[in-house]
């Protein structure tokens, strides 16, 4: 590592914990590639080269000689702690890139902090991508799904640098340009939220399973297993099974049974249904996933409510297909939260001037992430199909998908209630479908409520205008439009 470098690589990475050393490996590893590496402390990146020297890469200990070491125009990969210690880099980078450069962060980065950090990074020239990149430790070294976003000038250098390293399906790299500034953080955070939704759907379908169906862990993973055969294979679903048999070596018990029953987050499903809620979006299968969590976390409510309870409800008795009811309802359920996930897209591409290819989405989620899914396909021809669907749900697959699971989705939902198992992702998706497709819905009445106690105003069924009624004088209608309501 010399003071000054030659400008040989043509990529660099800055910040080798594990994501950074395992993408700069990755990198390192595709034809082509030249990688230049910098850790604040130098420490990391002298274990990286000595542990791998098979990468060539070009080592620096200050951020000058990393910056000297890229080729023009020069792209650097951010790897650091997501927030102040993103921001102190970009810092950094930016005062010592020239105009045409490239300035990619790759941490889970809010995606207002990209909206924002893009804006003031062109505003030098510079320009700066915020670039999702999903599937963990092993994605970063294997190959992730990676959601760019940024300007087209920028994708054009870094978009085939990212397709070397991508996951692979079909032949097809798991990397668009997903469109502007934060649109690739954004699309990252609903991913997540997809997620939860769908990892809170199986925990659901285990534990009928389990509690109703009367399986064991071990024959639960055969279940699951088996369906990852079909029409539910996914990665998820693949390591339910892997989970659900493992054996704990310290007592033999089932692992799944020495576990404490609380589930963490990070906070990107949070993100996720602050900003649909913000969106006026429905995402309930993510919210509920959210919420489950926040319940199971809370042991300081959960025991003295039941201590309290002196009698649960008896579970109820169910038949040898019941297995194949919970498949189903977990499918129907599934699709519903994937289709409030893409609404989610849709409806926030619109409100950040995003032209977002829900198709190309569906594409890259297929390898790479966590929640890739041979089902991924289904969604990326419903919108090859019509891309201007204002639902999943209306696409015909899916339409049929759901009518097929219909009565099982219902049987298993109320099942659950009978015996007092919280299904809270299940019932919320059927009550959303249910929503959808009521004739009149309750609504009304809210309106009428809105209006009684704050003269909110409603529209009519049978007439245009905008409406109130006098709740506390005569009761009589007048039209309100062009008051001052
Ligand atoms: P991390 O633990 O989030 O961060 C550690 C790295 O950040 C170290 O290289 C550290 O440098 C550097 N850093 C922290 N503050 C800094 C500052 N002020 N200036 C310069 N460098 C600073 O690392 P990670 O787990 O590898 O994650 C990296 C990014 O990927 C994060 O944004 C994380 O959220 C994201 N991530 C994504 C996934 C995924 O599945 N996509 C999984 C995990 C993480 P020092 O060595 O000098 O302390």
């Amino acid at each position: 590592m010399g003071a000054e470098q030659l400008a040989t690589a043509n990529i660099g990475v800055v910040g080798l914990a594990v994501m950074g050393s395992n993408l700069a490996r990755n990198l390192a590893s595709r034809d082509g590639n030249t990688v230049a590496v910098f850790n604040r402390s130098p420490e990391r990146t002298r274990l990286l080269t000595t542990e791998h020297p098979e990468s060539g890469f070009v080592a620096s200990e200050t951020i000058e000689e990393f910056v000297s070491s890229l080729a023009r125009p020069r792209t650097a990969i951010i790897m650091v702690q997501a927030g102040a210690g993103t921001d102190a880099v970009i810092n950094q980078l930016s005062a010592l890139f020239e105009p045409g450069d490239i300035i990619v962060d790759g941490g889970n980065a809010d995606f207002h902090d990209t909206i924002r950090r893009e804006a003031a990074v062109r505003a030098t020239g510079v320009n700066f991508v915020g670039a999702g990149i999903s599937g963990g430790e092993e994605g970063a070294l294997k190959g992730p799904s990676i959601m760019p976003g940024g300007s087209v000038e920028a994708y054009t250098t870094l978009g085939p640098i990212l397709e070397s390293i991508a996951a692979v399906v079909d032949g097809v790299p798991c990397v668009t340009h997903v469109g502007t500034d934060g649109a690739g953080h954004f699309v990252k955070m609903i991913h997540n939220g997809i997620e939860y939704a769908d990892m809170q759907l199986i925990a659901e379908a285990y534990d009928l399973l389990r509690q109703v169906g009367g399986h064991s862990p071990a024959a639960i993973a055969d279940i699951f297993a088996e369906w990852n055969e079909g029409e539910l294979e996914s990665y998820l679903i693949e390591i339910t099974a892997e989970v659900l048999r493992q054996v704990d070596a310290k007592t033999g018990k089932p692992f799944v049974d020495i576990v404490l029953d609380e589930a963490g987050s990070k906070g990107t499903g949070v993100w996720t249904v602050q900003n649909a809620l913000d969106l006026g979006v429905p995402v309930g299968g993510i919210a509920e996933a959210v919420f489950a969590r926040a319940v199971s976390s809370h042991p300081e409510q959960r025991g003295p409510v039941r201590a309290g309870i002196t009698a649960r409800p008896e579970i109820a008795v169910v038949g040898h297909t019941f297995h194949d009811d919970v498949r189903a309802a977990l499918y129907a359920s599934k699709v519903v939260a994937y289709a409030q996930g893409f609404d989610a897209i849709i409806a926030g591409a619109e409100k950040y001037n995003w032209n977002i290819d829900k198709g190309a989405i569906a594409t890259i989620w297929r390898g790479g992430c966590i929640i890739r899914a041979q089902f991924l396909n289904r969604i990326k021809d419903a919108y090859a199909n019509d891309s201007t669907i204002t639902s999943l749900l209306v696409d015909p697959y899916f339409a049929q998908a759901i009518t097929d699971g219909e009565s099982a989705w219902r049987r298993i939902v109320s099942t659950a209630a009978l015996s007092g198992i919280p299904v809270p992702g299940f019932s919320s998706a059927l009550s959303y479908y249910d929503s959808l497709a009521s004739e009149r819905l309750p609504a009304a009445l809210v309106q009428g409520q809105r209006d009684f106690f704050g003269a909110h105003t409603y529209k009519r069924v049978d007439m245009p205008g905008t409406f109130h009624t006098l709740w506390s004088g005569d009761r009589s209608e007048i039209e309100t439009v062009g008051s001052s309501h």
